[in-house]
């Protein structure tokens, strides 16, 4: 198994995974969440859970980060932990948080391709850098999901999403 980073939200936007991944021969993967937005990390969701890839979510803002793992057909996805929601605007971050939580998602990378531990299935870990605390929450998988769940088939896009799956702008 390969780990791919989808990095830079802007030159991910409109990219078809599945076509890229089949340029490049690649059948066995996980998908590492590199990302600078929502929108786009809805079209990565949706494409690992049709390719059935594991994706290793990181997010910052600020001095905070969080990260969780999606296995599709095991626990919640990413439409079900923010439902659809988008920031809008400049996000600040802190330098550092990213390189915290890049260490907790080459982690998970290493547990999911080595089978050891306990991957963040179904549970988002919060990594406050300003009280330099760690805490997790649970995320239930949402039964009415867009993407994984009973809305999955047929459903509007989310928001931010067009109907041709590249973002609005
Ligand atoms: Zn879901």
């Amino acid at each position: 198994m390969d780990a791919l980073i989808v990095t830079g939200g802007a030159g991910f936007i409109g990219c078809n995974l599945v076509d890229a991944l089949n340029k490049r021969g690649i059948e066995d993967v996980l998908v590492v969440d590199a990302l600078d937005n929502l929108p786009t990390r809805y079209i990565l969701n949706k494409a690992c859970l049709d390719m059935g890839l594991p994706l290793v979510h990181g997010a910052v803002h600020g001095f905070q980060g969080q990260a969780m793992t999606v296995i599709p057909g095991h626990g919640p996805c990413l439409m079900c932990l923010y439902g659809g929601s988008e920031h809008t605007g400049l996000i600040p971050v802190l330098g550092t948080a990213p390189g915290m939580v890049g260490c907790v998602q080459a982690t998970e990378v290493i547990k999911i391709l080595t089978g050891l531990g306990d991957p963040l299935l179904g549970r988002l870990l919060l990594i406050d850098g300003l009280a330099m605390r760690m805490e997790e929450i649970k995320v239930k998988r949402d039964a009415s999901c867009l993407h994984c769940g009973k809305g999955a088939d047929g459903a509007a896009p989310p928001p931010g999403v067009r109907e041709s799956g590249s973002p609005d702008a």
